[in-house]
């Protein structure tokens, strides 16, 4: 499998970030309260492969529920390009939406049944572990 550094950002321009992704990915469609509303398709990675290349004041951040999640979104154009989700507290959800599809070789969309997080979450805990 092939790895290659992606950047996404905001619509704005203010937020630009850059990590290190497989090129053939499995993006998750959540179906949550948030994520509906939002529209977010994730891309979730360790820290370890994710900078923030710019942008680090120009964030804002919502919490609700058990505040786990960090949602971060643009002050100035309120997109939300990343966040470091509940399921992956170590790692990032990119949103496949603010990154140029053209720089993936594959991409499939599957369903995550986010509105029962608590019997789903483990199905994606592995993705935000570092595995060399
Ligand atoms: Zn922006």
């Amino acid at each position: 499998m092939t790895r290659s550094l992606k950047k996404g950002g905001c619509h704005c321009g203010a937020v630009a970030w850059e990590a290190e992704t497989d090129d053939d990915v499995v993006i998750d469609e959540c179906n949550c309260s948030m994520c509906q509303m939002v529209g977010f398709l994730h891309l979730i990675v360790p820290k370890s492969k994710f900078r923030l290349l710019k942008g680090e004041n120009q964030l804002t951040e919502y919490r609700f529920n058990t505040g786990v999640a960090k949602h971060y979104f643009c002050k100035i154009c309120g997109v939300k390009s990343f966040y470091v989700p509940r399921s992956n507290p170590d790692g990032y959800s990119l949103n496949l939406r603010c990154m140029d599809g053209s720089q993936f070789s594959n991409i499939d969309i599957r369903p995550f049944d986010g509105q029962h997080w608590e019997a789903n979450a483990d199905i994606l805990a592995h993705l935000s572990k570092d595995d060399g």
